[in-house]
């Protein structure tokens, strides 16, 4: 059963308004929801349970994935019973990810994903503090050392950007960028790529190729962005171009909306963040609190883990079930 527990429901009740329930019933309406559900969350809550287990079935359309019909046929992926995977991603290093992020993440024992690039000659120096983010047994992922973006965002025609690289042009910077962050954090092994701006293409055109290729040549995954509400299959997804949602100005609710999606098909999702009330792709503190919290509590069938050992496990996974 997927019951949410007396506590968390107390506590929805005190802090829900009508902004954050209208958010949660788009997110579960997108997700493929019927409209049982709106019946069913009047009863108990956020209504997952019943919702789950009893009308998802039966209300789909024939051409839609039954992620229930794929796990039946292969061994359960995640570990410990858990019915979903969720990761948390952090791009871009502004400081509110140390300030905020980093001590809430430690304090509720999850772990997360934090995407930097190591610029500059003194990036060990300027970088020290993520140190100690990866001895708390977070993943420091590679987000490229010049965080290339689309000419499109400007109205220059010879700016550099995407549209102005090669291959190997974006392989050099990649594979730059991973040596200095494993000279920040040593003691990780592997880690996973994310793709600037969600881009996996240079040149523009007919010489617009993608660079995922480079990305699998070097790193065990690579987030790039999805569609609402659709999440990562193990047994289908690209991990070298996994997909994310991007989480800026979005109520808790919805992304416990999205969480809750995970579950019902077995999924891995994943959220993408930037600075905590910090710029323009903000989340604020108390939504993304609220998140931390509702995995928190539901640990024992939410697997909150980083990219990274998502990947490896999901590698394993394929593996045992010849895949
Ligand atoms: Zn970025």
């Amino acid at each position: 059963m997927y019951l949410a527990t007396p506590l968390h429901q107390n506590r929805f009740r005190q802090e829900s308004n009508p902004y954050k329930a209208i958010s949660l019933f788009i997110t579960l309406m997108f997700s493929g929801a019927c409209n049982c559900w709106s019946l069913k969350t009047e009863q108990n809550g956020y209504g997952f349970c019943q919702w789950n287990k009893v009308h998802f079935k039966d209300h789909r359309s024939s051409n839609q994935t039954d992620g229930d019909a794929m796990a039946r046929q292969y061994t359960p992926c995640w570990p410990n019973d858990c019915q979903a995977a969720v990761s948390l991603t952090f791009d871009d290093n502004p400081p509110s990810q140390l300030k905020s992020a980093v001590p809430m993440l430690n304090d509720a024992d999850l772990q997360a994903t934090f995407y930097i690039c190591p610029r500059g000659d003194d990036f060990m120096e300027k970088l020290m503090p993520w140190r100690d983010v990866a001895k708390a047994r977070h993943e420091i992922g590679n987000h490229t050392i010049s965080h290339p973006r689309s000419r499109a965002f400007g109205d220059d025609p010879a700016a550099p950007g995407y549209e102005g690289m090669t291959l190997a042009d974006i392989e050099k910077d990649i594979v730059e960028s991973k040596q200095r962050l494993q000279q920040l954090v040593p003691e990780q092994k592997e880690m996973s790529f994310c793709y600037p701006c969600y881009m996996e293409h240079v040149g523009c055109g007919p010489l617009r190729q993608s660079y995922v290729p480079v990305v699998a040549r070097h790193h065990i995954a690579g987030r790039g962005r999805g569609e609402f509400p659709f999440a990562n299959h193990p047994a289908t997804v690209d991990l070298h171009y996994a997909w994310s949602w991007p989480a800026e100005r979005m109520p808790g609710s919805q992304m416990i909306g999205l969480v809750e999606a995970c579950v019902a098909r077995k999924c891995w999702g994943i959220l993408t963040f930037h600075g905590i009330n910090e710029g323009r792709l903000s989340v604020t503190e108390g939504d993304l609190r609220e998140l931390v919290n509702y995995l928190t509590i539901n640990h024992s069938r939410i697997w909150t883990v980083s990219v990274v050992k998502a990947a490896q496990r999901i590698l394993d996974w394929r593996k045992e079930n010849g895949i």
